[in-house]
């Protein structure tokens, strides 16, 4: 039984280590690139001040910011309407 707790620790300090990894990697994802800009990379409109401390990174307004999630999830997701609609044509 001896040592049977000191093992236990170091997997759960493995898991903590890759969870913390996973975590990092994720963030990395999500804020890929340094500095947030004054204003937006792709209408110039200036990218509130919150939304920059909030968004560390931060590139686009928020107009073109759900503009592009909306695009996202119009890719990624099962646009019914549109496929009945060119079903129909
Ligand atoms: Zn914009």
């Amino acid at each position: 039984m001896a040592g049977g707790w000191a093992r236990d620790g170091a997997v759960s300090e493995q898991i903590e280590a890759s969870i913390s990894d996973e975590l990092a990697r994720m963030k990395a994802r999500q804020d890929p690139v340094g500095e947030s800009l004054t204003h937006c990379a792709e209408c110039e409109e200036e990218i509130p001040e919150k939304r920059r401390e909030a968004l560390p990174g931060v590139k686009l307004c928020i107009d073109c910011q759900q503009e592009r999630d909306q695009a996202f999830q119009a890719r990624g997701g099962i646009n019914r309407r549109g496929s009945k609609d060119s079903q129909l044509k």
